[in-house]
């Protein structure tokens, strides 16, 4: 285990919060220790108030904070001596808890302080540290995993039993950690959950947590539970329209569109591909901070409807119990493992599905690591029940607002790089979307760097490169649920007796034949769509207005809109809708430079300002007007339209 401290560094933090800044971040830079908000740090400082009189005060991590982007806005100040007084309850509910803590706080605002806020006021110490180091729980969920982290950090830790994070986990620390503390504890483990370090110092607190955690690991290491072998491991077998496939069966159990990305490289596959699959990756994730990102446990190759039921089965058991349950979360896996495909990860968002697949990247190695030691154990049913229903009870608590428009869905764009197509995945991606875009010019694979971007360099003249793309989009988001045809060329003003047969057929292989090759390929996965699905073709105006020298561009453009004509005919049975928008005169793409806008201007005799805008309502059409009204098309405003046409021309005497 590395040693981040830096004195360097260091020294540019000079206030003892300031440290506590920095140590923290070095936790959050340790993927193995803490990820995606979880753990969290403390440190108590006094304080004068506006009277001069001091105050007690704790400095607690946020919640909605990452570690390794903490700031100092991001610790909730909270009076101590209150939160010392809370432990002395005999009971707190989480609804009071969090009054309490929120009424207490000495800065307006600052963020919620985290449920472990009363945890960390009753540790004696300034600096508190916790993590739910992966090393750690692959001791302690063991069976006799208290017997083996005792044998391991025997006086320097004190050792609690598994308590939901929450008042009652807070009240037993309180009492155990007096009673088993002595002259060498500088640690305190939670089985099941996570591991606390402390100090007086920021450094000193930091350091124990990396020593604690250094042990651990040397233990997995000299018991031969540390490399995860992957050797035997057969290659993936991925059928693409099963993956999209399974996509559309989680997002109807989840009752909205999801994000599915596929995970089959080594480590993955090893592990689906494990004799014990079953026993394993049944039980429960190895701490109960990821149960609310990943819930309760994988589904296995099988069929969603069924782990569905059972989901609903383990609700219903459990449920009487709890106090008022009336609301559980859908019952769609958020994981999928299948010897076949390696692991598959859902979420509402392409974000969601990564976090879920990095935390279970860690609980696989953790889970395999135990059960080299002695036999994975997680937390009982009854516990795991208590955990994923108190987070829905907090989000309820959460001011969350409606997700935006196309949540769980996935669109690809053509001619991506620039242009009108960039603008529509700028679009789409505002809107929720995941996005694929796709473009012979390499730069569309840097214009997002984002989860929810993926962008590949494609030439649509390629049908196997098509097919690939399209795979990719798959193995990458699961599906496909919106098309926006927008790839295309204008070829030099040519007329028609001076035509070169080469020239015509490479402006039909990309405005048209391109089309066909990538509405035939997309089809059995738009007909997955549970939105239905959805395709915009960016035609031209010249469909119903051509212009002299544009023959091979306007009779491509103008077949393009028959073959959405006759798309919408065909596919309007599998809900599917074709429409299309007919733009005209966008001059913020690529071929226009602003010396070519100049020459045409001139051309006409006019300003470049009255050129731009020579139409009906003399106004400019921009890239992102075109992009914004495509998306839109595919909204909810449209969903009783097909083979529509729109222009978007500020007005066309010739079209009107
Ligand atoms: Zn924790």
């Amino acid at each position: 285990m590395l040693n981040l401290w830096n004195d360097t560094e260091a020294a540019k933090y000079d206030s003892e919060l300031g440290l506590r800044v920095y140590t923290s971040r070095l936790l959050g830079r340790d993927k193995t220790l803490v990820l995606h908000g979880g753990g969290n740090t403390s440190v108590k400082l006094v304080q004068k108030n506006l009277f001069g009189a001091n105050e007690n005060v704790l400095y607690i991590k946020g919640s909605g904070w990452d570690l390794e982007t903490m700031e100092a806005a991001g610790f909730a100040p909270v009076q101590l001596d209150y939160l010392r007084q809370l432990a002395q309850l005999d009971t707190l509910t989480d609804t009071q808890m969090a009054n309490e803590l929120a009424t207490h706080l000495l800065k307006a605002s600052a963020p919620a302080p985290s449920v472990e806020t009363i945890l960390h006021a009753c540790l004696p110490h300034k600096f508190v540290d916790h993590t739910h180091a992966d090393a750690v729980l692959a001791i302690t969920d063991t069976t006799d995993g208290e017997r083996r982290t005792r044998a391991l950090y025997g006086d320097s830790v004190v050792i609690i039993p598994y308590v939901m994070p929450g008042f009652d986990l807070a009240k037993l620390c309180a009492t155990e950690y007096p009673r088993q503390a002595g002259a060498n504890t500088i640690g305190m483990v939670l089985l099941n959950h996570g591991i606390f370090s402390f100090g007086d110092s920021a450094r000193q607190s930091y350091e124990r947590m990396i020593e604690l955690v250094g042990r651990a690991e040397d233990f997995l290491k000299k018991n031969g539970a540390w490399e995860i072998p992957t050797r035997g491991v057969r290659p993936a077998r991925i059928d693409m329209l099963r993956q999209a496939q399974l996509r559309r069966a989680l997002s109807t159990v989840a009752g909205a569109p999801m994000v599915m990305a596929t995970h089959s490289d080594d480590d993955c596959l090893a592990f689906a591909q494990r004799t014990d699959l079953s026993t394993l990756s049944q039980q429960g994730p190895v701490t109960p901070d990821h149960i609310i990102r990943t819930k309760r446990v994988p589904m296995l190759g099988g069929n969603v409807e069924a782990y569905a039921r059972d989901y609903k089965t383990y609700f219903d058991e459990h449920a009487p119990a709890a106090k008022e349950a009336k609301t559980m979360l859908d019952p769609a896996p958020r994981m999928v493992l299948d010897p076949a495909f390696g692991l598959a990860t859902a979420g509402r968002s392409a974000k969601d599905a990564a976090i879920v697949a990095e935390l279970y990247l860690h609980s696989m190695q953790v889970m395999q690591r135990a059960q080299v030691l002695g036999g994975y154990r997680a937390l009982a049913a009854r516990e795991l029940f208590e955990v994923e229903y108190w987070d829905l009870e907090q989000a309820k608590l959460r001011k969350g607002g409606t997700p935006p428009l196309f949540a769980g869905e996935i669109a690809l764009v053509t001619g991506a790089a620039s242009g009108i197509g960039k603008a529509c995945v700028a679009a789409l991606l505002a809107r929720g979307a995941a996005v694929v875009g796709l473009d012979v010019n390499l730069a569309v694979e840097t214009i997002h760097r984002r989860q929810d971007y993926l962008g590949l360099r494609c030439d649509l003249t390629d049908e196997d490169a098509i097919a690939s793309a399209i795979k990719c989009a798959v193995l990458a988001f699961g599906g496909l649920d919106m098309l926006v045809l927008n790839a295309g060329i204008f070829a030099a003003s040519r007329k028609i007796s001076e035509l070169a047969s080469a020239e015509w057929r490479k402006v039909m292989a990309i405005n048209l034949d391109a089309n066909l090759f990538l509405l035939r390929a997309c089809h059995p996965l738009l007909k997955l769509a549970l939105n239905g699905g959805r395709v915009v073709v960016i035609g031209s105006k010249n469909v119903s207005a051509p212009g002299p020298g544009a023959a091979a561009y306007s009779a491509s453009k103008a077949a393009l809109n028959q073959l959405a004509r006759v798309a919408a005919l065909e596919w309007g049975a599998d809900g599917i809708r074709i429409n299309s928008l007919h733009p005209n005169a966008v001059f913020d793409t690529g071929i226009w430079t602003d010396e070519v806008l100049a020459q045409r201007a001139r051309h006409y005799g006019l300003t470049v300002e009255e050129y731009k805008t020579n139409n009906v309502l003399k106004t400019e059409v921009r890239s992102r007007d075109v992009a914004e009204l495509a998306a839109e098309l595919c909204g909810p405003l449209f969903a009783k339209t097909t083979g529509a046409q729109v222009p978007v021309d500020g007005g066309n005497e010739r079209v009107i």
